[in-house]
C-alpha cells in the first residue's frame, strides 16, 4: 500500500470519524436539556458517557468510532495491514472498502461463525 493509499484512508477515517461524532451529538441534543451537567461531560466528547446512554444507535456509533480510532492508530504504528489476530496481511481491497477492518478476511469469517454457531468441544 502506498502512502498516498493510506493519506487516502487515514481521511476517509477521519471524515467517518466527524460524521459519526455529529450524528451522536444531534442524537444527545434531543435528550438532553440544555442546563445538564451531562451535557458539558458529553460535548468534551466522552465515550464512557456514550456508553451509558441507553440507546442502540448512540452505541453502535460509539463502537465505530472506537473501531476508527483503533484503525487510525494501527496506521500510525505502521501495523494497519497486519491481521491483529492471525498477523497476515490484510487484503487491500479489504481495506480500501472498509478502512477500520482490523483483522483478514479469514479471521472475520471465523468470528462471524463462532458468534452464530459456537463450536461445540
Ligand atoms: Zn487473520
Amino acid at each position: 500500500m502506498t502512502t498516498t493509499e493510506k493519506d487516502t484512508l487515514r481521511s476517509r477515517l477521519l471524515d467517518e470519524r466527524e460524521t459519526l461524532i455529529r450524528t451522536l451529538r444531534d442524537h444527545r441534543e434531543e435528550r438532553l436539556p440544555a442546563n445538564d451537567p451531562a451535557r458539558d461531560a458529553a460535548d468534551r466528547g466522552d465515550l464512557e458517557l456514550e456508553r451509558s446512554l441507553d440507546h442502540r444507535l448512540t452505541l453502535d456509533d460509539a463502537h465505530l468510532i472506537e473501531k476508527i480510532d483503533h484503525a487510525l492508530q494501527r496506521l500510525e504504528e505502521g501495523t494497519y495491514e497486519v491481521c491483529e489476530v492471525c498477523g497476515a496481511s490484510i487484503a487491500r481491497d479489504r481495506l480500501l472498502a472498509k478502512p477500520s477492518v482490523s483483522t483478514c478476511r479469514l479471521c472475520q469469517q471465523s468470528k462471524e461463525d463462532q458468534s452464530h454457531a459456537p463450536l461445540s468441544h
